[in-house]
């Protein structure tokens, strides 16, 4: 069963928000949008992953985006696969092209047709993340569960290659569709080595109770400041800027598209970025001409007012997680 859905991660729902809201002269967008670009990627790839390993959800406990802390320093995982006799990381990678594992040197190189690029070594990373794992499970009483590893190819049509040796990358790197027979397979290896049985839906919720959020806070990041940030509401029609309100519904100066909900993504957007929002912030961000407009607008989009910071926050995340 799976146990905990991939969503999209916090710091991509922050892209998509803040990018829009910035000025096209704004020096750092270019970098914003590669950044932006090289997450979107590892997502999807994330996903296409998620499709071929849903078959083991019938039968293991799956969980996805596993974000633990160990020691003070947090870690993160793509998948767990927690089978009969062991529990399975498994890292996405979306490259596209020829990659090569080189094991000598224990380096990543890719090559789209054009360029040669390096990229960090899977096998690296996920070596670090079994690390983790496995002092995480120490600490939480759980030192008699032994920790495996994948990197799934999320991309059928890329080509891999190895420098050095073959067979170390075959027993841990292949296409996506490969990996849950590779999982079953080593399952069944464990069983008949006489591992013992685990609790594998068990193991999941203390994993899962200990599980946090990946986030970053994108303003500090990129140096932004609320300056930066262009106000008005969104078109859902057209996406243009600064649709105009008028008898309590949102109607686009472009194409005249008409709503009355279009505000909530603008305010939930702001939310996001800043943790909170206040009367006046509300009133600049959507453009309206007066307070008690701010406020019942407020009122009515499920936010909760923290009279102590006189501010709107969303119930869902925590108050000020400025
Ligand atoms: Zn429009």
């Amino acid at each position: 069963m799976k146990i905990k859905h991939r969503t999209k991660p916090l710091p991509l729902q922050k892209y998509d928000a803040i990018i829009p809201r910035l000025s096209p002269n704004f020096p750092k967008l270019p970098e914003m949008k590669e950044d932006a670009g090289k997450q979107g990627r590892g997502h999807s790839g994330e996903l296409k992953v998620d499709y071929h390993l849903e078959t083991l959800a019938s039968q293991y406990t799956i969980l996805d985006n596993v974000y633990l802390k160990n020691n003070g320093k947090n870690f993160q995982m793509d998948t767990h696969v927690i089978a009969n006799h062991g529990i399975f990381i498994v890292e996405s990678k979306n490259y596209f092209g020829t990659i090569i594992f080189d094991t000598i040197l224990g380096q990543l190189i890719r090559d789209d047709g054009q360029v040669e690029a390096g990229f960090e070594y899977p096998i690296t990373q996920v070596e670090n993340q079994q690390f983790h794992l496995q002092n995480w499970l120490k600490r939480n009483h759980l030192s008699h569960v032994p920790v495996y590893y994948f990197v799934a190819i999320a991309e059928p049509a890329t080509i891999i290659k190895v420098d050095g040796n073959r067979e170390t990358i075959a027993e841990n790197v292949a296409h996506a569709a490969r990996i849950p027979k590779m999982i079953l397979e080593k399952d069944r290896q464990l069983a008949q080595l006489g591992y013992p049985n685990l609790q594998d839906y068990k193991i999941g919720k203390t994993i899962l109770r200990a599980c946090g959020e990946f986030d970053i806070d994108i303003m500090q990041k990129y140096g932004i400041t609320r300056r930066d940030l262009l106000p008005g509401v969104f078109c859902p029609n057209c996406g243009v800027r600064g649709m105009k309100r008028l008898h309590g519904a949102w109607v686009c100066r472009k194409c005249r598209f008409k709503s009355y909900r279009a505000h909530l993504k603008d305010l939930f957007d702001y939310l996001l970025l800043n943790g909170s929002i206040s009367n006046k912030e509300c009133m600049w961000l959507l453009g309206l001409p007066s307070r008690s407009t701010a406020t019942r607008i407020l009122q009515n989009s499920g936010l909760v007012y923290l009279q102590k910071y006189k501010c709107w926050v969303n119930k869902r995340r925590g108050p000020l997680e400025r």
